[in-house]
Formats: C-alpha cells, sequence, structure tokens
C-alpha cells in the first residue's frame, strides 16, 4: 500500500517561488563588478530569473543544456543560477581561476552552449573565444559595453538578453532526478572531472543545511557568502538562503579583508562563510581598524582545515561561533558541522572549546565510515584513523559522462580524506590521503603540525609537506610566512612545537617564504611546496 500524500517533485524553481511568495520584501545587497552596490530583494530576483529564463527558452537550447558562467557572487549570478536550472538547463559555474587550458577542457568537456560572464573576465573570455566551438552565445553579465565589443565581436548582453523574455514565465515541472547544476573539482591530477546535481539532490542538500546543527539559516540571518558561487554553489548558501528567507549580502569581486570588514559593519552580516584563508586575510584586517564586527554571531569555516586558533580568536575577540565544517564538490558540499550535544554543556569549557575543534559530525543524510587500505571497517574509537568513505541522496554515484567508470566502494564513494570517528560521528581530518606523511612507518598529520604553526604570534601562515628523507623515506617541511613586522628565528618556531605533539613529530625544517602558493579555490598548492622543497632534507 502506497501513502497517500501529495508527490510534488523536488525542483529548485520551487526555493525561489517559496522565497518569492513569503519573503519577497526581504533584501538582497549585491556588490557588482564596478564595486557600485545593488540593493535588490527575493521578489525581484525571482521575477527577474522567470524573464532570464524565458528569454533562455527562447533560444532555442536543448533541454539540459549547458549553460556556463565565469562570475563573481553578485545578483545577476544568483539570477542566473534560478533561471537556468528553473528552466530546466544545467548552472555549469566555472572557475576563473582556473589555467586558461583547464578552462576550455573543462567547458568543451561540459559542451556549454552559453557562457555568462562578469567584466572582469572580459580579457579572459576574448582570449579563449576561439577554443570554444560549442559556445553559441557569449554573454556579458551587464549593459551594452563597447569595450566588450571592441574586444568580443559577437558578444551579448545580459540586460538586452534579460528584455527579450517576459516574467510571466511559468517555471516547468519535470522529473525531480532531472539535472540542475555542474561543478567541476580543481582536479589537482589528470583532467578536472564534473559533478553533476540535480533538483533532488540540490533541495535535500538545502533542507539538510537547514537543520540547526548544520548552517540552519534563518530569515533573521544576513548572509555573506564569502565562498565564490564558482566553488561547489557558494556551499548551496544561494538555495538554502531561499529555502529560509534570509537576507543575503554577495560580496562580488572585493574578497579582501578590510572590503569584507566594512560589508560586515555596513548590511549588519550575521552569518558568513568561507575558507580559512579568507578569514586570516578578514582577521588581520579587523584588528587593525579597530572593527568589532559587532553584527556577527556566526562564520561557517571549511574547505580547509580550521586551526582552532581562528576559532579562538574569533570567539574569544570578536564573540562569534564558528562553525566549522567539512565537505566536497561531489557532496554538495556539506558533510559535516560542528556543534555540541547538550551533555557536552556540562564539561569543563576548555573541554568544550577542543571538541568544537574538529570538522564535527554528519547531518541526517550522510553516512560516514573509515576503513583500511583492504577495505575493512575500522572502529569509531576517536583515534584509529583510516580512508573516509560517505553514502547520501547528494553525494554524486558517477562523474559527469564517466558512467562506465566503477567509482562506489560498494555503495560508498571514498572521499581521499584519512580521518577519525568518534563514537557520536565527530570527524577529524587527519589529511588528505596524499598529503599525509609516512615517516619511517608512521603517519604524521600535516594538518596537526600546521594547526600548531599558524598559532605561532610571529607566523601569519604556514604548511606543512613530507619531503624525501634518506633514513625515514619522508619527514616534514615547515614552510611558514612571517607575520609582518616580525623576524622569528627557525629555532623560535620548532620550539613551539615542544609539549604539544611527540618529538618526533615535529618538522625537521622551517623555510620562509614570502607567501604560500595557492590553487584556485584558495587552498594550499602541496603539491607545488613538494616539488619546490623535494630536495631540501635530502642534499
Ligand atoms: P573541494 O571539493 O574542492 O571542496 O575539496 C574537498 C576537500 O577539501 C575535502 O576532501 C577535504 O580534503 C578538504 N576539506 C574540506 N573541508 C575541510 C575541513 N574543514 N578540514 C579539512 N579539510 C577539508
Amino acid at each position: 500500500m502506497l501513502g497517500q500524500m501529495m508527490t510534488q517533485p523536488l525542483l529548485i524553481s520551487s526555493l525561489i517561488d517559496h522565497a518569492d511568495r513569503y519573503h519577497g520584501r526581504t533584501e538582497i545587497f549585491s556588490v557588482e563588478t564596478n564595486g557600485t552596490v545593488t540593493e535588490t530583494s527575493w521578489a525581484q530576483v525571482a521575477e527577474n530569473a522567470r524573464k532570464l529564463a524565458s528569454a533562455l527558452t527562447k533560444l532555442g537550447l536543448e533541454p539540459q543544456a549547458r549553460i556556463g558562467t565565469l562570475a563573481w557572487n553578485n545578483r545577476r549570478h544568483l539570477e542566473i543560477y534560478y533561471a537556468t536550472s528553473g528552466a530546466g538547463f544545467v548552472c555549469h559555474t566555472v572557475n576563473p581561476r582556473l589555467f586558461p587550458e583547464q578552462l576550455t577542457y573543462i567547458m568543451n568537456h561540459a559542451q556549454d552552449r552559453v557562457l555568462f560572464f562578469d567584466a572582469t573576465f572580459i580579457p579572459l573570455v576574448a582570449a579563449l573565444h576561439d577554443q570554444l566551438p560549442e559556445v553559441q552565445h557569449f554573454v556579458l553579465m551587464g549593459p551594452r559595453s563597447e569595450d566588450a565589443i571592441a574586444q568580443i565581436p559577437d558578444v551579448q548582453f545580459y540586460d538586452d538578453l534579460f528584455e527579450t523574455g517576459e516574467a510571466s514565465f511559468q517555471w516547468p515541472s519535470f522529473d525531480e532526478n532531472t539535472a540542475s547544476g555542474l561543478c567541476y573539482t580543481s582536479g589537482t591530477t589528470g583532467h578536472p572531472k564534473g559533478v553533476l546535481y540535480s533538483h533532488r539532490s540540490t533541495v535535500l542538500h538545502s533542507f539538510g543545511s537547514n537543520t540547526r546543527d548544520v548552517v540552519g539559516y534563518s530569515a533573521m540571518d544576513v548572509v555573506m557568502p564569502v565562498v565564490p558561487m564558482f566553488h561547489v554553489n557558494a556551499w548551496g548558501s544561494p538555495y538554502a538562503c531561499a529555502m529560509s528567507g534570509s537576507r543575503m549580502v554577495l560580496p562580488g569581486p572585493g574578497l579582501h579583508g578590510d572590503a569584507l570588514v566594512e560589508l560586515i559593519d555596513t548590511y549588519g552580516v550575521t552569518l558568513a562563510m568561507g575558507v580559512p584563508t579568507i578569514w586570516q586575510g578578514l582577521l588581520a584586517c579587523a584588528e587593525q581598524s579597530g572593527s568589532k564586527l559587532a553584527s556577527l554571531q556566526r562564520t561557517v569555516i571549511g574547505g580547509a582545515a580550521c586551526p582552532p586558533s581562528m576559532i579562538e580568536t574569533f570567539r574569544e575577540t570578536y564573540g562569534v561561533d564558528t562553525i566549522h565544517a567539512w565537505g566536497m564538490s561531489e557532496m554538495s558540499p556539506l558533510g559535516t558541522a560542528n556543534h555540541p550535544l547538550a551533555r557536552h554543556l556540562t564539561l569543563p569549557l576548555d573541554e568544550q572549546h577542543k571538541i568544537r575543534e574538529s570538522q564535527g559530525r554528519p547531518c541526517y543524510g550522510v553516512e560516514l565510515k573509515i576503513v583500511d587500505d583492504d577495505g575493512n571497517d575500522l572502529p569509531h574509537d576517536g583515534v584509529t584513523q583510516g580512508d573516509l568513505l560517505v553514502r547520501g541522496p547528494w553525494v554524486l554515484d558517477s562523474y559527469f559522462q564517466m558512467q562506465d567508470e566503477e567509482l562506489l566502494q560498494d555503495g560508498w564513494f571514498a572521499t581521499g580524506d584519512v580521518a577519525t570517528l568518534d563514537p557520536d560521528g565527530y570527524m577529524t581530518i587527519r589529511d588528505r590521503s596524499k598529503d599525509i606523511i609516512k615517516s619511517g612507518g608512521e603517519w604524521i598529520s600535516s594538518v596537526e603540525l600546521e594547526n600548531i604553526a599558524v598559532a605561532h604570534p610571529k607566523l601569519a601562515s604556514a604548511a606543512v609537506v613530507g619531503v624525501p628523507h634518506p633514513k625515514w623515506d619522508e619527514r616534514p617541511l615547515l614552510v611558514a610566512v612571517r607575520a609582518e613586522g616580525e623576524n622569528p628565528t627557525e629555532q623560535e618556531v620548532l620550539a613551539f612545537y615542544d609539549g604539544k605533539i611527540a618529538k618526533w613529530q615535529v618538522p625537521d625544517k622551517v623555510v620562509f617564504v614570502d607567501a604560500l602558493p595557492l590553487n584556485a579555490t584558495g587552498k594550499i598548492l602541496k603539491r607545488k611546496l613538494r616539488a619546490d622543497f623535494e630536495n631540501t632534507l635530502n642534499a
């Protein structure tokens, strides 16, 4: 016997319809590419999305045609998110920080038919134009621009295209498993691979992230996703915020600390999200400017391990609660978020703080396990570490156009992370499996060593990599950037490890550099560090 309840497909258009109907007057602030700020609302975003969807439909594209974007977090990008998926096309956000060869590979592999781009990327698109034969419409996200016409003769303009559509457009209904969005992984090895989200997975992910112990967006929040809309859909916030009717601040191209501090203070941001490197810059600027970040209540930090010292600074200096979260493109991206359990509240404060340092526990919809090299389950004792496997309704099944490859292990996806799990499901990422340092048969977590180093007051940032060693195979090398105006010695930095970890885990050497190499999503490029310093201990 079947249940006798209504069956409505979980479609992305239902999210924007909801925001339109019940949160229509709620403001969206958007920093445009030219630096001006536009104030719009969910009702306006919804109307513009319908109009754009109508215009795109009139172009005669095939169903689920991929529509690429090279764009910052701004209101037109938000309209494109809803217009494309809502009309039955696939929103393909492309990371503009990738190398030109990767960009053409990705857009050709995806067969993008339309490419929307911000003015920042006019020269980039002009350079790639002739290598993108599948793209039929190059659309600048703005009004008519002579500068763009001079560089891209067949360029079209968002604001003109949009006028060819009708706001009375009705969202079509279709199977909730239809593809809705596409993101390529940064591809540290081989070609980038596409993760093809569905309407169903996106809506379920929004429900999941909207539970209280994950992000739990609220209609009371002013949410600023600093994480780019081209990086796993800004962690799903454009969808989840429509579901909850949150106000949004879309920070545009200027992601340096002082611009972010000003946005937080001007618009009363309550909840901001991004990778640790972004917050490093923001905290330094807040300290200089004397801002107390008074409105900010919560930060969601993930994408790379959040150093405990950062959580502490947010808590002690600014009264901000950090939700340390973990996920990946293949998981839409949310996997775990760190919130306490009721029984933790009776523990001494420092123990409570300690619990908040890990990547947290999974919400309903995500299952985790760890296995050994032979795929055997390992205990969830908080100590044993193993390869982390996941499954759930918003975890990928196969990569885009790579369905033949057997990806899953008995229905589980191998994340490539090495982790411990405790009996409550709190997970600690020890490393990416390729970054863990194998010293004489023992494993050393580079994350743990980095967390200690960045807490050193005289260091601005730090990375630890394993480099070849004649006796131990590999030993940890600390690559550090000195804080401004400071000049710590190697001994001083290494002494900071005393009593914090076992002696044999302490890095063998410190190399000071001016800056750490970052990849397209702001994560430290360890591959490059390993190559640059390969012979440091072998000589
Ligand atoms: P991406 O798909 O580019 O978002 O990268 C996902 C990977 O980033 C994960 O598999 C982890 O290795 C890493 N990652 C994400 N969040 C965290 C976190 N909170 N702590 C440590 N590593 C993280």
